[in-house]
């Protein structure tokens, strides 16, 4: 984390994975107040765990800037976003490669940031699923029609080959984990590549 801000990243994104809702075991709550007290920037935290309702409290308190949850984890998509607002964090709200956008209509008016899953949630280092930039261009046109001020991420398989797409697609925020930390140019290279790519 040291390295991706001495890089010069905005915000640093942690993947949580409960071993259920993806087939991989990551970090808690625990890790989240460690990491808050180690960084001044923004902590990015996804949620990719079931029944996130159960967990935003937690997270919150622990220090997550933005709590973003799956549309597919929980059957109370409303309630979890009053809960993450309660806990005084930012909300986000997202959905895996398979589900369809119009899932997250409803909610855009009330999050901070729609996240776009482009690649399966459950491990690093998979490539970008070509698909996921229609889905950042029918978020973005959503957003736009109804005047909302909503981030639009992506996540997974973010490369300098297509960062400049994503960002044209409307994208507001991207993350990289392989494209920053594999680079043999190190992570500050990096970011600068990804962020001249995006035209930021
Ligand atoms: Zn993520």
């Amino acid at each position: 984390m040291a390295a991706a801000e001495d890089a010069g990243a905005d915000w640093i994104h942690v993947d949580i994975m409960d071993g259920h809702f993806v087939p991989n075991l990551t970090f808690g709550p625990k890790m989240v107040a460690d990491l808050r007290r180690a960084t001044r920037l923004p902590l990015d935290v996804h949620l990719m765990i079931e029944r996130p309702e159960r967990w935003v409290a937690r997270y919150a308190e622990a220090g997550a800037t933005s709590l973003t949850f799956h549309v597919e984890a929980t059957d109370d998509p409303g309630g979890t976003i009053a809960a993450v607002r309660a806990g005084g964090a930012q909300v986000g709200i997202t959905l895996k490669p398979g589900t369809d956008v119009a899932a997250l209509i409803p909610y855009l008016d009330v999050v901070d940031l729609v996240l776009v899953m482009s690649v399966e949630p459950g491990f690093g280092g998979q490539a970008f699923i070509p698909g996921s930039l229609d889905k950042v261009r029918a978020l973005r046109a959503a957003l736009d029609a109804r005047g909302a001020a909503a981030e639009l991420e992506v996540d997974g398989g973010v490369k300098v080959d297509n960062a400049g797409a994503l960002a044209a697609a409307g994208a507001t925020v991207l993350v990289a984990g392989s494209a920053v930390f594999n680079d043999p140019d190190g992570p500050r290279a990096a970011l600068a590549k990804l962020r001249a790519a995006a035209g930021a």
